[in-house]
């Protein structure tokens, strides 16, 4: 049975705040939200237009997807015809985008949703290192890759970030980092701008700073990331937002606060789906039918909304973990994306394309497709319940584990899920 999402938050609370005045108003906020969570009721404050949203959807995608490196429309030009006649012709082929690479687990906040500290065993092994970087990077442009991520953890935390990126060709490549924006300040936009990132993702959760900071456990972690999307603005550096929609925030002022806010400001707003992991994974958090299609109606005025499902280049929309984009540990395990901890192989042991090539004959991933961690309820029986035995430094799973679950759930529901799979 999952508990309430809101149960407990009087620790986070008191976590972030000291003062008396301070706790009774975000307390007072929380009520609110945890009032309009329950209702569901869905509060639109803005018409749809849609040619306005049809002009903005277009602007974003020459803003954010364009970058002026040399050859790098060409490439995408390529990639996107490339990718698109494969999908066509039924190729079972993709043209891979890039790569997020999780440069270090270590962090300066403590989340509770955070599924960072599970697979963090920076106490026992290796860590790439930026030559390591530099010839993956290689081997994932010959595959087509024109993106690179730098992610954690908290990747401002890894003392050699700017050396790791600069072995990514970022003069050539399209840059992003992903950060909570607390360490950003204007040293770090210079030296970002000088290197060549694009693009900067921010965590934000809420419009209400008092709901950002609780949900981060960090007092003035919400003013320190507006501050951060000021700079990169400033330094040439696109912002763009990334946030966690879930059923605590979905309805809320709050949240419906940041879309405003996004708007105003003219950045684009990656939403992010709740996964069953982290603080998540025994709390009533995770959309369900009804939420989705609140979600979509609460959305739809905001043209700067996408999620990173709406972005490939094959079919528009799906699934693009290792078909086209890969995550891959401080330590060269390759993931499908930063939430899906099976490991396919690893990059200091076998070149991207072979342990690629497996995760996309061995696994679901080798097919376009909702998101399975938090759409395809069969796969979220298979996943979750796997990953709730692993121990903390090993929650990691190896693609046999998952298999065998995956063939008694079958079994058992007498119903084949993903018949494309070899070992049928
Ligand atoms: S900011 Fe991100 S990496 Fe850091 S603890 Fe929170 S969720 Fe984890
Ligand atoms: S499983 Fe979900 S979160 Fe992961 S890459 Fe696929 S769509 Fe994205």
């Amino acid at each position: 049975m999952k508990t309430d999402l809101f149960d407990n938050i009087e620790d986070d609370i008191f976590e972030t705040y000291s003062e008396t005045e301070e706790i009774d108003k975000i307390k007072k906020i929380i009520s609110v939200a945890k009032e309009q969570s329950k209702l569901k009721k869905i509060n639109i404050t803005r018409e749809v237009n849609e040619l306005n949203k049809f002009l903005i959807l277009w602007k974003n995608r020459w803003k954010y997807g364009l970058h002026k490196k040399p050859g790098y429309e060409l490439r995408i030009i390529k990639n996107v015809l490339l990718g698109k006649t494969y999908y066509m012709l039924g190729y079972k082929k993709y043209v891979l985008r890039g790569i997020e690479f999780a440069c270090t687990f270590k962090c300066i906040f403590r989340c509770n949703h955070c599924l960072c500290a599970r697979i963090d065993e920076t106490n026992k092994r290796k860590e790439l290192e930026p030559k390591d970087y530099s010839r993956v990077v290689k081997e994932a442009m010959a595959l087509g890759a024109t993106t690179f991520g730098l992610e954690g953890g908290e990747p401002f935390v890894k003392k050699n970030w700017d050396e790791i990126i600069n072995s990514w060709q970022p003069h050539y490549n399209h840059i992003i980092i992903s950060t909570n924006g607390y360490l950003f300040d204007e040293e770090k936009a210079k030296r970002c701008a000088e290197l060549g990132v694009d693009t900067i993702n921010f965590s934000l959760d809420s419009g209400y700073s008092e709901l950002h900071d609780t949900f981060r456990r960090k007092k003035g972690s919400f003013d320190r990331v507006i501050n951060a999307i000021k700079l990169s603005k400033k330094h040439g550096i696109k912002p763009l937002i990334n946030t966690v929609v879930h059923k605590g925030n979905l309805y809320t002022d709050g949240w419906r606060e940041l879309l405003e806010f996004t708007h105003r400001e003219g950045i684009l707003i990656n939403t992010l789906f709740a996964k069953g992991m982290g603080n998540f994974y025994d709390k009533d958090a995770l959309l369900d039918e009804e939420d989705l299609k609140a979600y979509k109606k609460i959305v739809a005025p905001y043209p700067n909304v996408q999620r990173h499902l709406n972005f490939n280049y094959g079919k528009q929309f799906g699934c693009p973990g290792m078909k086209e984009m890969i995550n891959m540990t401080p330590y060269g395990d390759v993931m499908n994306c930063a939430n899906m901890h099976i490991y396919f192989g690893n990059v200091l042991e076998e070149p991207l394309a072979v342990i690629r090539e497996r995760a996309l004959k061995k696994s679901p991933f080798g097919r376009y497709h909702c998101c399975f961690l938090a759409e395809d309820r069969d796969f979220m029986n298979v996943y979750y319940p796997i990953l709730s035995e692993k121990r903390k430094g090993e929650g990691y799973m190896r693609i046999e584990e998952f298999l065998s679950s995956l063939k008694e759930y079958e079994n058992k529901n007498n119903k084949i899920l993903y018949p494309e799979l070899r070992y049928h």
